[in-house]
């Protein structure tokens, strides 16, 4: 069986390498010749609307998945026209690609969302004052990721600011969420429709990136826990999804809040390769080929430090009890994720100190 990767990033490397088990190749559409996955899997190197290296990518494929939601729509014609399965459906990214068609889905589920204006033109901002008032936060539509694309707003003032720096149009206004915690959850759901979903993990972000994941979320209450994976399980089946996917939400005095969906394998979804019975990544590769599922069942509690802008000295690293080193071969550079670290252990307890320890390292070299 051959499977064709769009996007060739560290995603992609941890799906062929997660592929390679089960006898799965994987070729990968990447502009870069240096990506991650071009260290192990067959690399088409070319812009991903080219329609040669599309071609190229999907010769001999079974199925085409991948890594990233912003694939052009021109790309995902072209690999209709060729008559490989594309896994999740093109529907499944158009409706996530826009942050307006997200929430109107996640809403009709009877999820709760913030409350939201859609910002058309700078008149909009009246009635985005009006119907959600401030404190807000102005989003692009479109094509934001790590908190790029998005404005903190406080008064009126700021929200005209905003709007005129986000370019005026396509844009949705958000009521500031006070939020304890953020969670989130990944889900995979096969070709017959069968789910696994894992325990929601608590995320921590510095500067708009995700630094530490842990799993399960600790001390997470039964009843958010269950709506958190019902609601997880709600939109994979309402995208009639296949593969893996992840929604982020907040969780509230109140219970929890969608905030967005990744219609792929997720940052926060990492911790699953040593720290569940089958990883995100396994579960993706099975799901696209029309495989059984794995058990999303944790092994222990674990956390996942990612690794951002240089690389905390790898002897420090590996000498934590339990911990699994990931780096992604990129160069260095602020802010940039160059890899992250798992850290698996049997109580609280014991992660607790380990996790201090690679936190203490990865929080250096981040700043460094
Ligand atoms: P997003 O790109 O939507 O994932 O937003 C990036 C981060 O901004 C989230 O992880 C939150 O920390 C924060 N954020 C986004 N939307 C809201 C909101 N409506 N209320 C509070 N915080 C938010």
């Amino acid at each position: 069986m051959r499977l064709a990767i769009l996007g060739g990033g560290q995603l992609a490397w941890m799906l062929a390498l997660a592929a390679e088990p089960l006898g799965i190749s994987v070729a990968v559409l990447d502009p870069s010749r240096d990506c991650a996955a071009g260290r192990i899997a067959d690399l088409v190197c070319a812009a991903y609307d080219d329609p040669d290296g599309l071609d190229r990518v999907v010769a001999g494929a079974d199925v085409v998945t991948y890594e990233f939601e912003n694939v052009p729509a021109t790309a995902v014609a072209r690999l209709a026209e060729r008559g490989v399965p594309v896994l999740p459906p093109p529907s499944a990214l158009e409706i996530t690609q826009d942050r307006a068609r997200e929430k109107e889905l996640i809403a009709g589920l009877g999820i709760t969302i913030a409350p939201y204006v859609l910002i058309e033109s700078p008149d909009d901002a009246v009635a985005a004052l009006e119907q959600v008032g401030v404190p807000g936060i102005l989003k692009t539509r479109r094509l934001g990721y790590d908190g790029k694309g998005q404005v903190r707003v406080k008064d009126a003032a700021d929200l005209s600011a905003a709007i005129a720096e986000l370019g005026g149009t396509d844009l949705i206004y958000e009521g500031l969420v006070e939020f304890t915690r953020e969670l989130s959850v990944v889900v995979a759901r096969g070709t017959d429709g069968s789910t696994a979903v894992y325990s929601p993990v608590e995320n921590e972000h510095r500067g708009g990136i995700l630094f530490v994941t842990q799993a399960p979320a600790p001390n997470l209450n039964p009843s958010v826990k269950e709506a958190a994976e019902a609601a997880a399980i709600a939109i994979a089946e309402a995208l009639d999804h296949v593969g893996v996917l992840c929604v982020e939400l907040f969780e509230t005095e109140e219970g929890i809040v969608a905030n967005e969906i990744a219609p792929r394998v997720h940052n926060s979804g990492h911790w699953s390769i040593e720290g569940a019975v089958a990883s995100q990544f396994a579960n993706h590769v099975r799901g696209v080929v029309g495989l059984p599922l794995g058990d999303p069942s944790c092994r222990g509690v674990t956390a996942m430090v990612n690794i951002v802008g240089t690389e905390p000295d790898l002897q420090e690293l590996l000498a934590v009890p339990g911990a699994s080193v990931y780096l992604y071969g990129k160069s260095p550079r602020a802010g940039r994720k160059l890899g992250h670290v798992t850290i698996v252990a049997e109580n609280t307890d014991d992660l607790a100190g380990r996790l201090a320890r690679v936190r203490a390292l990865a929080d250096t070299a981040w700043s460094a």
